[in-house]
């Protein structure tokens, strides 16, 4: 029983950040029968262009009116390091009652049905990457992350010393476990202050879920211990990334079994397996803005660094973008293109689809499993270069027929205009390498 009179709900923006607020008891009753108001400002979600460019305030404003959101139930849960707060994810949706197109909750639960009326359960488990540093009140005022501390030193992949010596955010995570983000693993990750969970696998929608929770309540229980937990993908040139990557498969529908395993085969891969690979294969350059969506997310897709620069696979290999994984009943994929700095509900959403569109369409692999380092590939021009920015991927996905018959019209527009707005906010920035490297010299 909850030691506050407030329930707490919450749902992703556009960037996978959780928005929400307190209400009271009575209020959250209405809402569950009416959905209640939310101002659409918080997540720029205003159809007009100029809406996402404050540079140039012209153009058909709608004036940020209320957009509507509906708790949904079976997301309950009650927050361990707050009070036992009961917790509600909700759907964002129209005047009409209706989903809102540009909700990433509603889109994932679009594709979701897309697969099932195909007789497949999409499945699941995400892993996140992430740095972890002392947080510092005047930096985070300030904004000048210049000398971040980690919260370790070294590169130290597994390490138990480094865990046993930060025992108390470790096994305070631990709380996640009976919030319903059950953690299957949890160590130390090379890179310094890094550290990578394993969330439990479960159906697609539950699976993001568990991320979008995971990524926030970290931060929220790192925070409360002075630590400043960051999903950045890449925060710097020179040492590892942080992915996001996520384990699929097919069950069937009817009778759940793996419909990515055939024994028969000598990798143990199924048709379904290979179709629905060739198909994310094939839709890696137009969907990356769904996996890489962040200016940064592009410094982290680079050689050398253990996330791929091209669209390829391979059997246990990974330096590849679909690392097959082959375990009898949990054969699966392992999809390594996403960063740590994604929104789940889109990336398993774009994912799923694509891989359906692979299978709906009975496409078959292009190559055979790259053995051994990929990265040499797309300079022997043997397969191509993924996008390097997001400018650059941004306009291939503008373009995407696929993606707007799999995940709407409206919600990649959208989607599409927040991207052009993020890089034409950094292209207005003079950045500190344009001082150092002109200002002097030139
Ligand atoms: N840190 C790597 C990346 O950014 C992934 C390392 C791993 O395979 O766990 O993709
Ligand atoms: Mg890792
Ligand atoms: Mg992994």
């Amino acid at each position: 029983i909850s030691k506050s009179p407030f329930v707490k709900i919450a749902g992703s923006d556009i960037d996978g950040i959780l928005r929400g607020k307190y209400l009271d008891k009575s209020k959250f009753e209405s809402s569950i029968k009416k959905g209640l108001g939310f101002c659409s400002v918080i997540f720029g979600w205003d159809s007009s262009d100029s809406a996402y460019d404050n540079v140039s305030f012209t153009g058909n404003h709608t004036g940020y009116p209320d957009i509507g959101a509906r708790p949904d139930l079976a997301t309950f849960r009650t927050i361990p390091w707050e009070y036992d707060v009961p917790l509600f994810l909700m759907d964002f949706i129209g005047n009409d009652g209706q989903p809102l197109p540009v909700c990433p909750r509603s889109t994932l639960k679009k594709v979701i049905k897309k697969c099932q009326e195909h007789g497949f359960d999409p499945v699941q488990g995400m892993e996140f990457e992430w740095y972890n540093y002392s947080e510092n009140n005047k930096s985070l005022l300030t904004k000048n992350f210049s000398n971040l501390e980690p919260l370790s030193n070294g590169m130290f992949g597994y390490s138990l010393l480094r865990t046993s010596q930060n025992s108390e955010f470790m096994n305070s995570l631990a709380e996640l476990q009976g919030f319903g983000v059950p953690l299957e693993g949890l160590h130390t990750e090379t890179g310094p202050g890094v550290y990578e969970a394993a969330i439990r696998f479960s159906t697609a929608l539950e699976s993001a879920d568990r991320a979008i929770l995971f990524k926030h309540c970290t931060k929220e229980i790192a925070s409360l211990q002075g630590i400043l937990a960051s999903f950045m993908a890449k925060p710097f040139k020179d040492l590892p990334g942080c992915s996001g990557h996520m384990h699929q498969n097919f069950n069937c529908l009817k009778t759940g079994k793996n419909l990515f395993l055939d024994e028969k085969d000598p990798n143990q891969m199924s048709d379904v397996f290979k179709s629905f690979m060739a198909g994310q294969l094939l839709l890696l350059p137009e969907f990356l803005p769904f996996f890489a969506p962040t200016i940064n997310s592009y410094k982290r897709l680079v050689d050398g660094y253990w996330a791929p620069t091209t669209p390829t696979w391979g059997i246990d290999n990974r330096t590849v973008a679909l690392r097959v994984i082959k375990g009898g009943k949990a054969t699966r994929s392992e999809f390594r293109v996403t960063g740590s700095d994604v929104n789940p509900y889109i990336s398993i959403a774009a994912s799923f689809a694509a891989g359906l569109y692979g299978v709906i369409n009975k496409l078959e692999l292009k190559h055979k499993p790259i053995i051994g380092n990929s990265y040499d590939l797309y300079k022997k021009g043997l397969v191509e270069r993924l996008p390097r920015s997001l400018a650059e991927s941004t306009e291939l996905l503008s373009k995407s027929k696929i993606a707007k018959e799999y995940l709407g019209e409206e919600f990649v527009d959208h989607f599409v205009e927040t991207r052009r707005w993020e890089y034409r906010q950094f292209n207005h920035q003079v950045h500190k390498w344009e001082l150092e490297r002109y200002l002097e010299i030139i």
